[in-house]
């Protein structure tokens, strides 16, 4: 495989890796490890249901913003925030699933009053800009700059918080990192940038805390990331901390993916995904790679 090719995969990983975990956490999301437990012994199938409801292999808002992020992004070509913003708007007018609050009020607000970033806010501190950055991390691929500047604004659109924007940033680095095949040594360097910064994301000492605080969000990602060796145990340790099972299981998924690659994805997973998702996700992420600045020089 050329080295260009490779990357590809590794982005389409990601991305399907994403809406994997979704569609596998959405069954335990707002449950405690130990009725999953009762539940199921260990959660690892994906077969819908949850407090949504849902059919197997179907997705969230996870995965929905995700895909109104990349829909922006091939619609203008590159970054620009208002068509950011108007996908999004797209959206929330298409009655979604699920919409976390600070979500509803954030594009609200951008309908309204043509506001494109919230004030800053205590509050913001949701996992909700993260959950949905990584179509901004595969098209700025080879820029950090372009990176920060992208991941940021679009946080800003509902999520305005300090802890918020730093787990936006070093999520996307790591996922710049592993699709350019950096080992789990180089990985965990960014997290220690991050911890350096912002003491509250160490996970050294997991507590097993697993909610949309995007601080016990990044926690639980990290802990099983670093603490498994494969795509599958990484899913099914996220998932089974319950909490916010679909959002966790949907970053883990983009790290993880873009770091197993397309073999680490379980093919009875993949299977399961909604046909129409998949499709649109193969669509997709080869085209953001191409909008990179890696692509324009290695492509
Ligand atoms: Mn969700
Ligand atoms: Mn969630």
């Amino acid at each position: 495989m050329t080295d260009a090719e490779e990357v590809r995969q590794r982005a389409l990983a990601s991305f399907l890796g994403l809406a994997l975990g979704d569609a596998l956490g959405a069954t335990t999301e707002f449950m405690m490890p130990g009725e999953i437990k009762a539940q199921y012994k260990v959660h690892r199938k994906i077969i819908g249901g949850g407090w949504l409801y849902l059919k197997p292999g179907h997705v969230t808002d996870d995965t929905e913003m995700s895909l109104a992020l990349s829909k922006a992004l091939l619609l203008a070509g590159g970054w620009d925030l208002k068509t950011a913003a108007d996908c999004f708007a797209d959206w929330l007018r298409s009655k979604p699933i699920d919409v976390g609050a600070s979500c509803r009020k954030g594009i609200r607000k951008y309908m309204l009053e043509g506001v494109m970033q919230v004030p800053p806010n205590e509050w913001d501190a949701g996992n909700g800009a993260v959950m949905r950055m990584l179509p901004a991390a595969i098209f700025s691929l080879g820029s950090q700059e372009l990176l920060d500047r992208s991941v940021v604004e679009q946080a800003h659109l509902t999520h305005n918080h300090p802890l918020s924007d730093a787990a936006c940033k070093t999520v996307g680095k790591m996922v710049h990192r592993a699709l350019l095949g950096a080992d789990r040594h180089r990985l965990h360097e960014e997290t220690r940038d991050l911890t350096s910064e912002h003491p509250k994301f160490r996970f050294n000492k997991y507590d097993g805390q697993a909610g949309g605080y995007v601080v016990e969000t990044l926690r639980t990602v990290f802990h099983y990331l670093f603490s498994t060796n494969s795509f599958e145990d990484c899913l099914v340790g996220v998932v089974n901390q319950g909490g916010d099972a679909d959002t966790t299981g949907a970053i883990a998924g983009m790290i993880a993916g873009a770091h197993y690659g397309m073999g680490g994805l379980p093919k009875a997973w993949l299977k399961k995904l909604h046909p129409p998702v998949r499709r649109e996700i193969e669509d997709a992420a080869p085209r953001l790679l191409q909008l990179s600045p890696w692509w324009a020089e290695n492509g």
